[in-house]
C-alpha cells in the first residue's frame, strides 16, 4: 500500500507492506485523512514516535464486522484493553494500556489501509461530505470541552490560540451557544476567522476577566497568557499537547484558585450529530487537499503558520498489485 512512513525522517512509499486488520478487528480504506498539530508534534520528537501517523480520517469498512462491511465510517483512535476499570466505565480513551490510532502503537491513516475494533467506528451520513466527515475527530475533542465543564452560555469565553484547533474550538462553543473570542499572534488567520462569523482579536488585546479560557495555542506561553487572562476562581482548559515545557511559576494559579483542566479526545456521537444538523461546518477550515504522495510536502505545509487544514486524499484508488 501507499504510506507516509516516520522513521526520524517522514517518507513516503508506495511499496509499504499493507496494514492487515488486527484479530477482531474491521479493515478500513482511507478516503481522507487530516494533518493537525498532534502529527506535527510527533514529526518532531514527541511520544518517540515511528511508523504511520495520521489519527483524523474518514474511510470505507473492506474487512472485518460484516455489519459494517462497505459503510463510510469516521472512528474513534483509543482503543483499550477492554478489561481495566477504566475500560469497564466507558473511558477507553484513558486505559492505561490502551493503543492509539497513528500515535500509540498503532499504525495510522496517513495510509490507504488501517485497522480499528467495530466498536470505534461510526457509520457517516451520506449527507455529510467526505472533506466534512474527517473533522469528525477534532471535533469531538472540541465537544469534550463541554462534557467536562458546564457552560450556562452566559460566561466571557477566551480561546487561545488562532491555529485550526482553535478554530474548531470556537466553532463548536459557538455553535453549542457560548460567545467565545479568539485571541491571536497572526492578523490574516484572524481576519479569516471574524469572516467565518467568529470574534477574534490580537490576544495582546483582550482584558483580564474570563471565566473560562481554553487553550489551543500548542505552546507554553498559551499557558501563560491564560493565567494572566483568567479571573480568580476561573477555569483554564488545556487542549493542545507541546512537547517542549520549561520550569513554569503556577503560584497565581494557587493564589487565584483557577482549575486547570486537561482535555484530550472526546466522543464522536455529537460531533457527528453536529455535523449532520448542519450546526457546524468546517470546511472554510481547509487551506489545502493533497495527494498521499505528496504527504511529506502536506505535512510542511501545515507546519505554515497562516496554513488552517491540510488534508490528504488517499484515493485515487488503484490498489498496487
Ligand atoms: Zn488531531
Ligand atoms: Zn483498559
Amino acid at each position: 500500500m501507499r504510506a507516509l512512513v516516520f522513521d526520524g525522517r517522514l517518507k513516503f512509499s508506495s511499496e509499504y507492506p499493507d496494514t492487515i486488520a488486527r484479530p477482531g478487528e474491521c479493515l478500513v480504506e482511507v478516503l481522507r485523512a487530516g494533518i493537525c498539530g498532534t502529527d506535527l508534534e510527533l514529526m518532531r520528537g514527541y511520544m518517540d514516535f515511528r511508523g504511520i501517523a495520521g489519527h483524523e480520517f474518514v474511510g470505507k469498512v473492506v474487512g472485518g464486522d460484516p455489519g459494517l462491511l462497505g459503510k463510510r465510517v469516521v472512528g474513534e483512535i483509543n482503543v483499550g484493553c477492554g478489561s481495566c476499570d477504566l475500560c469497564k466505565a466507558d473511558l477507553e480513551r484513558h486505559c492505561p494500556n490502551r493503543t492509539v490510532l497513528g500515535i500509540l502503537g498503532r499504525a495510522g491513516a496517513f495510509a490507504n489501509y488501517l485497522s480499528l475494533p467495530a466498536r470505534n467506528l461510526l457509520e457517516v451520513p451520506d449527507s455529510i461530505s467526505d472533506e466534512v466527515a474527517v473533522f469528525c475527530e477534532p471535533i469531538a475533542a472540541a465537544y469534550e470541552i463541554l462534557e467536562q465543564i458546564r457552560l450556562s452560555g452566559r460566561e466571557k469565553i477566551a480561546v487561545i490560540g488562532d491555529g485550526r484547533l482553535g478554530a474548531i474550538v470556537a466553532l463548536v462553543l459557538k455553535a453549542e451557544g457560548a460567545c467565545p473570542v479568539i485571541g491571536g499572534h497572526h492578523l490574516e488567520k484572524l481576519q479569516r476567522l471574524a469572516k467565518l462569523g467568529l470574534e477574534a482579536d490580537l490576544a495582546e488585546k483582550l482584558k483580564p476577566g474570563f471565566d473560562v479560557i481554553v487553550d489551543c495555542s500548542g505552546s507554553e506561553e498559551g499557558l501563560l497568557l491564560a493565567l494572566r487572562l483568567v479571573r480568580p476562581r476561573g477555569t483554564i482548559i488545556l487542549k493542545s499537547t507541546a512537547k517542549e515545557s520549561s520550569g513554569l511559576n503556577l503560584a497565581s494559579a494557587v493564589v487565584d484558585e483557577i482549575s486547570i483542566i486537561g482535555s484530550r479526545c472526546g466522543r464522536f456521537a455529537p460531533a457527528l450529530a453536529a455535523l449532520a444538523e448542519g450546526k457546524i461546518d468546517p470546511r472554510p477550515l481547509i487551506s489545502a487537499m493533497l495527494p498521499l504522495s505528496d504527504g511529506v510536502s502536506a505535512l510542511s505545509l501545515a507546519a505554515q503558520p497562516l496554513i488552517f487544514k491540510v488534508l490528504l486524499s488517499a484515493v485515487n484508488s488503484v490498489l498496487p498489485a
